[in-house]
């Protein structure tokens, strides 16, 4: 099985953070849109919370892209 391997950007130094609801508050992207973050801030949140197997305990990594 292929694992996906994350490219990660450098982050300019003038870069802001924002979360999805001030995101959506502020008509920062289309409406349709907002799923798409709200489904990738669960995915990232998962991964974060989730870093070991619950079964065997073994390290847990992403694969296509979930
Ligand atoms: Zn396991």
């Amino acid at each position: 099985m292929r694992k996906f391997l994350p490219t990660f950007h450098k982050i300019p130094n003038n870069a802001t953070t924002i979360d999805l609801r001030n995101l959506a508050e502020q008509n920062l992207v289309e409406e349709e849109e907002l799923g798409i973050f709200a489904q990738a801030q669960s995915v990232l949140n998962w991964h974060i919370s989730h870093q070991h197997c619950a079964c065997c305990g073994a390290k847990t990594h992403a694969v296509f892209v979930g």
